[in-house]
C-alpha cells in the first residue's frame, strides 16, 4: 500500500480509538486468530525499541524496507523514530523483558479490559500508547504492514487444516490431563512478527480466559510445531494459579524439600502438552512428530528430561495419579542431583 493511501485510511479513524474489533482471520472452538494492524505495530515498536536499546539492527535498516523508509515523508519518519525512542525509554527499558507498561498496552490492544477500567498510571500509559502508535502508524503501514499481514495470514492458513483435524482430540485430552476445564473460550491469539523475546507468550485473564501472542516468522513455530505451541500457550491457562498441576508440583517440592531452580510447572507443560500432541497425531496416523522440547533440545544435559520421562508417562497412561507423578518427578530430580554430586566427589 502506498503511504498516502494508508494515511487516508488512518485519518478516518479517531486517533484515540481503542483497539480494532476487526473480524478474526480464523475462528475455531478454542481460538480466534487475528492479524491485527495495531497489535502488529505494537510488536514492531517493542522489537525496534529493544533493538535500539542494545544498539542492534532495527526495522527499516536494510533492504527494500530501508528504501521504503527513505521515501516516505520526513514527518512520517520522525514520527516512527520518536515513538521508538519513547518505547525504548518507557515500555522496554530493560530489553529483553516485560514491563507493566508493556502488559497494559497489550491488554488494551486485545480489547480484554473495558476502557473505563483503565485508571491512574495505567490510564496514562493507555492514552500515550494509542497516541504514539498513531504517530508511528504511517511509517509502519507503508513499509512493513502489507508484508507482515501476508506472513501472518499464511501462518494461520497453514495451521487451519491441522487444527480442524486435531483440535477437539488435543484440547479434550489436555483438559483431562491438566485436571481442569477450559473456560473463557475462544482464546484470542494475536499473530505478530516477533512476540519479543521468546516468540510466544500468554497472559491469563480475569474473568477466566487467556490472551496469546505468537510469532509467524519464528522458524521454531512453523508446521506441526505451530499446532503444539498454540496448545502449549493455551495450557498456560490450565496451569494458572491454584490449578491442579501447579498445586501438585508445589506440594511435592515442599514435602520433599526441594528448591527447584526455575518454573517446574512450565517444564511439565513443555513435556506434557508436547506428549499429548505427539500421541494424538500418532493415533490419527499422521507422520511421526517430534515435540518442541526435543526438537529444540530444551533441558539437554540437565536432569529434567530423564526425570520427567520416568515420572510422567505412567500418569498419562493412568497408572499413577497426578499427585504421585509430581512426587515421582521431584524424587527423580533429587536422585539425579545426588548422583551428580556423588560423581563430583
Ligand atoms: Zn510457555
Amino acid at each position: 500500500m502506498r503511504p498516502e493511501i494508508f494515511l487516508a485510511l488512518l485519518l478516518t479513524l479517531p486517533a484515540s480509538a481503542p483497539p480494532s474489533a476487526a473480524a478474526p482471520v480464523l475462528e475455531t472452538p478454542h481460538f480466534t486468530f487475528h492479524s491485527d494492524f495495531a497489535t502488529n505495530l505494537e510488536d514492531a515498536l517493542v522489537f525496534a525499541a529493544a533493538a535500539r536499546n542494545r544498539e542492534a539492527p532495527e526495522l527499516f535498516d536494510a533492504g527494500p524496507e530501508a528504501e521504503c523508509f527513505g521515501a516516505i515523508s520526513a514527518a512520517a519518519r520522525a514520527g516512527w523514530n520518536r515513538v521508538v525512542d519513547y518505547y525504548a525509554e518507557i515500555v522496554v527499558p530493560d530489553a529483553p523483558g516485560r514491563t507493566r507498561e508493556r502488559t497494559v498496552l497489550r491488554l488494551d490492544l486485545a480489547g480484554v479490559v473495558p476502557d473505563e477500567e483503565w485508571e491512574g498510571e495505567s490510564r496514562t500509559w493507555v492514552d500515550l500508547g494509542r497516541a504514539f502508535r498513531a504517530a508511528a502508524a504511517p511509517a509502519y503501514g507503508a513499509c512493513r504492514w502489507p508484508e507482515q499481514d501476508k506472513a501472518n495470514r499464511a501462518w494461520i492458513d497453514e495451521l487451519a487444516p491441522r487444527l480442524a483435524k486435531h483440535e477437539e482430540a488435543i484440547a479434550g485430552r489436555l483438559a483431562e490431563v491438566y485436571g481442569t476445564p477450559w473456560e473463557g473460550l475462544p482464546f484470542r491469539v494475536d499473530v505478530v512478527a516477533t512476540a519479543d523475546p521468546t516468540g510466544a507468550h500468554t497472559i491469563n485473564l480475569d474473568p477466566p480466559g487467556a490472551h496469546v501472542l505468537i510469532s509467524s516468522t519464528d522458524p521454531r513455530y512453523r508446521e506441526w510445531a505451530a499446532l503444539e505451541m498454540v496448545f502449549h500457550e493455551a495450557a498456560h491457562f490450565l496451569t494458572g494459579r491454584g490449578e491442579p498441576v501447579p498445586v501438585a508440583i508445589a506440594t511435592a517440592l515442599e514435602e520433599l524439600k526441594y528448591r527447584f531452580n526455575g518454573d517446574l510447572t512450565h517444564w511439565v507443560n513443555f513435556y506434557m502438552t508436547g506428549e499429548v500432541v505427539r500421541r494424538a497425531l500418532e493415533a490419527a496416523g499422521e507422520p511421526e512428530y517430534t515435540p518442541f522440547l526435543y526438537a529444540q533440545g530444551l533441558g539437554e544435559g540437565g536432569s529434567f528430561r530423564p526425570a520427567i520421562e520416568r515420572a510422567w508417562p505412567p500418569y498419562l497412561d493412568g497408572e499413577r495419579t497426578l499427585e504421585e507423578a509430581a512426587h515421582d518427578l521431584v524424587r527423580a530430580l533429587l536422585e539425579a542431583l545426588r548422583g551428580s554430586a556423588a560423581e563430583e566427589d
